[in-house]
């Protein structure tokens, strides 16, 4: 079969592979993409391991023995470290990830899968894993009503669209005037200046960004950072407003099973409505091109369908 292929930083290849072996294999009918496919790509990433290398996380498609139509989560959590066992499979301590949508097919172990709604469609089952992501986020912050997303990328929208969900009074901060067009499409304001808030959501993944997102929190307030920025970084935090000011510091990381199933739920539904998140379909030989393409205009997830 075919799959992409990482050989090193930016060196990718489509190329023919062996047929994949595994608890349950799946037939990719949409993956799409995200920042983390392009750091992969550029740059390596720790999860990959050594190369050569198969990447793509958030991937939908065919159980290839019962023909049933599936959501292949990105990861299995060990169920028995610390965190699994404190309820916070999120931050497992030893996660089995389960890599390689950019192919025709993927094995995956039964663990990982996630039966699809009816009628849903695959990319949008495909977006289900960022989703779940902002479903965690979300409930890493506070309740309160005065809440603002710095960044108004995919992540930022989505953040953006469940916290309209949930009634709150949602700013999205972006410099670019079709990223604040999408967030007031999804009931938010947009503005290209923070101001204060209570709660505050970082979705760049800077060092900058995370620095202006605190700044950006009023006292008795709570910022989380739901951007990941390049390893090795550190963030050089103001002791006075953490002691005097009682400022919440949080970090987001990924989802759990349940987040996952919850995100899928939002979909169907139509609550978050994946089309107007939805980029282009390409196949596995544009995947490269596509992914090295500077970001600009609207945020919208590339669709990876390995059949094109
Ligand atoms: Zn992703
Ligand atoms: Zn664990």
């Amino acid at each position: 079969m075919r799959a992409a292929v990482l050989h090193g930083p930016d060196d990718l290849r489509v190329q023919e592979v062996e047929e994949p072996a595994g608890e349950v294999v799946v037939e990719v009918r949409a993956a799409t993409a995200c920042g983390t496919d392009r750091k992969m790509l550029l740059r390596g990433h720790p999860i990959l391991g050594g190369y050569p290398a198969r990447f793509g996380h958030e991937t939908a498609g065919v159980r290839v023995d019962s023909g049933e139509r599936v959501l292949v989560g990105d990861s299995v959590a060990c169920g028995a470290c610390f965190a699994c066992l404190a309820g916070r499979a999120a931050i497992c301590r030893s996660p089995t990830w389960v890599l390689g949508g950019f192919a025709e097919r993927i094995a995956a172990p039964e663990a990982a899968l996630h039966a699809l709604p009816e009628g849903l469609d695959f990319a949008a089952a495909a977006m289900a894993e960022p989703l779940a992501a902002c479903v965690h986020a979300v409930g890493r912050g506070t309740d309160v009503a005065d809440v603002a997303v710095l960044g108004g990328g995919t992540i930022g929208l989505m953040l953006a669209r469940l916290l309209v969900l949930s009634e709150r009074d949602v700013l999205v901060c972006d410099r670019h005037a079709e990223r604040r067009a999408q967030a007031e499409a999804l009931g938010a304001r947009a503005s290209s200046s923070l101001g204060s808030h209570e709660l505050v959501f970082e979705a760049v993944g800077r060092v900058d960004a995370w620095e202006q997102a605190f700044a950006a929190t009023r006292p008795g307030g709570t910022v989380v950072f739901v951007g990941g920025c390049p390893s090795g970084t550190s963030l050089d935090l103001p002791t006075g407003p953490v002691h005097y000011d009682e400022i919440d510091v949080r970090g987001a990381f990924h989802h759990t099973r349940e987040e996952i199933d919850r995100a899928l739920e939002l979909l169907a539904s139509g609550e978050v409505d994946w089309r107007a998140l939805a980029g282009e379909t390409v196949g596995l030989e544009q995947l490269g091109d596509a992914l090295r393409r500077p970001a600009g205009g609207e945020a919208r997830k590339l669709i990876v369908d390995p059949r094109q």
